[in-house]
């Protein structure tokens, strides 16, 4: 504790509102990447026992230039991959490695939930940091460092995962690249209009066939409506709807699957409610970015025309 800085003392000591810790109780990921043993709550005691390392000295064969005044400076050899990146190779490394945790956390809360998104891909050392539970507070805080209203943590989401679907821009079912903007936010997913005809329609037989008839009179399957060959339709989710199938049928108590039919009515509509408000944060922000690109093109524009 002796090593935390007192700016973060007083940030987590006021964030009441930011109940991390409390946060991945109800998470139900699939990708669990806050799920991690318990054992990150003992974060503190991590940092003060976490050595101070250094970064491993360069021999004549590595990438890295010695910072030692006293040492020979070696001529730094430059990956193929990286000839055209700015900065110096292997900082966020040494950043991961050699900087106190407390400092970590003190520079991420400037960033935002998709900086951390990438971060998090640079080195295992901040995967690791940045997956655990203890920094939880810093995914909170850089939400919060967010403009316009973005719906609180839906508890079936852990941090990543909701940055995962806030800024991850690429269709999450085929994994092509490029920008995909249609969030299909009660399937907690992004869809291009390759895949989005291939989920069933919500009220075909096909698609119904299957499902319990005690689900015909409940809202418990997630529904979306999305535009198809120049219509809208309402669309159901396969695999939603057989992993709540499959959680339903595993009861056999029918008091147990009175209950399990409320509470999932019930979290039907948290989340159908918290994805309209998420609907619009999206759509606002990519207003504004198509505002910002249209300033943009029109100063070109202005600029060029007086050359
Ligand atoms: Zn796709």
């Amino acid at each position: 504790m002796t090593r935390q800085s007192h700016r973060i003392k007083e940030r987590r000591g006021s964030s009441g509102d930011c109940d991390m810790l409390t946060v991945s109780s109800t998470s139900t990921s699939s990708n669990g990447a806050l799920n991690e043993p318990d054992n990150n709550f003992e974060a503190e005691e991590h940092e003060e026992a976490r050595p101070r390392k250094r970064a491993k000295k360069s021999s004549s064969n590595e990438e890295y230039q010695s910072t030692g005044s006293s040492t020979k400076k070696m001529k730094r050899r430059m990956p193929e991959n990286f000839r055209k990146v700015r900065g110096k190779l292997g900082m966020l490394e040494r950043l991961a490695k050699d900087v106190p945790l407390d400092v970590i956390f003190e520079i991420f809360c400037y960033l935002d939930p998709s900086d951390l998104l990438r971060l998090a891909r640079t080195s295992n050392d901040l995967r690791g940091i940045l997956m655990s539970k203890s920094s939880e507070s810093i995914w909170c805080t850089t939400r919060s460092n967010l403009e316009g209203f973005l719906p609180p943590l839906p508890p079936d989401l852990n941090e990543p995962q909701y940055a995962h679907l806030l800024y991850e821009s690429h269709c999450h079912v085929c994994d092509r690249k490029g920008r995909c903007d249609t969030v299909l936010w009660s399937f907690r997913m992004r869809c291009c209009k390759r895949c989005i005809v291939k989920f069933p329609r919500f009220y075909d037989q096909k698609f119904r066939a299957s499902l319990p008839s005690e689900f015909e009179d409940h809202e418990i399957l997630p529904k979306e409506c999305v535009y198809v060959s120049q219509q809208y339709r309402d669309v159901g989710n396969f695999q939603i709807a057989a992993r709540l199938c499959a959680e339903f049928e595993a009861l056999e108590n029918p008091e147990d699957r009175d209950a399990w039919i409320v509470r999932k009515t019930q979290e039907r509509q948290t989340i159908t409610a918290h994805a309209q408000q998420c609907e619009a944060w999206h759509q606002a922000r990519l207003n504004e970015q198509t505002n910002k690109l249209n300033d943009i093109r029109n100063q070109r524009k202005k600029q060029s025309s007086i050359d």
